[in-house]
């Protein structure tokens, strides 16, 4: 059967982000069969840990039974219904339950509505179309953009506009006007706040991915940066959006990385983790009042993908919630995040590796003093790691861990060990 598999896949499937020239240079895929917890386990049987959850999905590991029981019931009663004129209990009841964990504030505007879509580029569209349309609302000149040097924010036209690794975002014209300004080299976020400062009264949004850019290589800054980011965007009149799509869903130790620093944003987007990983759907959680200038005589909101509020998805995001409570998922990151940040400490020790960094369930370290996305040294590091059943996929030159939050202990230490062994064996 294996064969098989391969087989087909090599004659007719389009994978993401893959050279289509390499193939007989590239690793050959991995077949999967099934996958248990943090486990990935393949059609001869071999396990592979997956280090990575499966591009930062599988928050709560594979399988996780309570998330399969809630799926089997949810599709014995009711798969999917338009969301349009229709409401039911997964996905009003979700949308609750998500304003109520949000980040708030005391004072402020606090996220009290919920947009649904289905993944997280189309979370960020979401967010896009909404500032840009609440500014026109507001009969303000706010045309313009602004994200963060280094961005990824997802694959559909609008989301990689904001991007700004050439890689993920193709050769196409911006729809609309995009300031991308780079952190300071010392992290703080001063070109930004002179950007907002000086021509604030044209931009629309702020787009952030707080504390970890994820796709730019891990790239981390201070709740402190996003701390003051928010506070220039007040200032500027314009909305802060913050895009939780990978640091969200205690990736990064909190529930969300926003509450590191205290900062209530105008929008969040989150996925990924979202469903524990196992399906494919997203929300985009609004401020009253942007809402609010929406709800205004005949104005509507023409947006709504046919999967939008999927009660598939909604019954298992509402079970992702209760098992996050009842096994205390964020709590016991604490131990874990102990071991990963030991972990890199230690292999940034060796020689020719850099800048190694860790946040909640994210360790990361570059193979080069100046790390490219098309770098090929973390795919050998990768590549010696899967002979010993860890998976991992680099970031070109950066090579990085994202296990599942929940990962058993001695796994996650066997998984560190691994790629410590083959991180020493590449960089020397
Ligand atoms: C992965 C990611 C996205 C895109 O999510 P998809 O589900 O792949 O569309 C958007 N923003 C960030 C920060 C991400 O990491």
């Amino acid at each position: 059967m294996r064969n098989a598999i391969l087989a087909a896949d090599r004659a007719h499937v389009w994978h993401p982000y893959a050279r289509m020239a390499e193939t007989n240079s590239a690793p050959e895929p991995l077949v999967v069969e099934r996958a248990e917890g943090s486990w990935l386990i393949d059609a001869d049987g071999r396990r592979y840990l997956d280090a990575i959850s499966s591009w930062w999905v599988a928050a709560l590991g594979h399988g996780h039974p309570r998330l399969v029981r809630a799926l089997a019931e949810q599709s014995a009663k009711l798969n999917h219904t338009l969301f349009a004129g229709v409401t039911h209990e997964p996905a009003a009841m979700l949308a609750q339950e998500l304003v109520e964990i949000a980040p708030r504030s005391k004072g402020g505007p606090n996220l009290s509505r919920v947009f649904f879509s289905d993944n997280g580029s189309t979370s960020v569209e979401v967010a896009l179309r909404i500032a840009l349309e609440f500014s026109r609302y507001r009969n303000e000149a706010r045309t313009k953009v602004i994200a963060v040097d280094g961005a990824f924010h997802g694959d559909t036209l609008g989301a990689s506009t904001l991007g700004a690794l050439e890689a993920f975002r193709g050769p196409f014209q911006q729809p609309f006007e995009l300031q991308r300004v780079a952190l300071d080299g010392d992290g703080s976020p001063e070109r930004i706040r002179a950007l907002l400062k000086s021509d604030g009264a044209s931009v629309a949004a702020v787009f952030v991915e707080p504390l970890v850019q994820g796709a730019a290589g891990m790239r981390m800054h201070s709740p402190q940066c996003l701390r003051e980011l928010r506070d220039a965007t007040a200032s500027a009149g314009a909305l802060f959006i913050a895009d939780e799509v990978f640091t969200g869903y205690g990736r990064t130790g909190r529930m969300w990385a926003c509450e590191h620093a205290g900062v209530v944003p105008d929008l969040l987007c989150t996925a990924k983790g979202f469903t524990g990983g196992m399906l494919p759907m997203a929300a985009t959680l609004v401020s009253s009042e942007v809402f609010d200038e929406f709800a205004q005589g005949d104005r509507r909101f023409s947006y709504g993908h046919s999967f939008t509020g999927n009660p598939l998805g909604a019954s298992v995001a509402r079970e992702v919630l209760r098992v996050f409570r009842d096994e205390r998922v964020i709590e016991g990151i604490a131990v874990r995040e102990k071991h990963v940040r030991e972990a890199f400490e230690r292999i940034g020790a060796s020689k020719n590796t850099f800048n190694p960094r860790t946040l909640g369930m994210i360790g990361a370290i570059d193979l080069s003093k100046s790390p490219s996305y098309e770098g090929e040294l973390g795919w050998r590091v990768a590549a010696l790691a899967r002979n010993e059943g860890v998976f991992l996929r680099p970031l070109g030159d950066t090579i990085y861990v994202t296990p599942p939050l929940n990962i058993a202990t001695a796994d996650l230490a066997r998984l560190l060990h691994v790629l410590e062994r083959s991180v020493r064996a590449v960089a020397g």
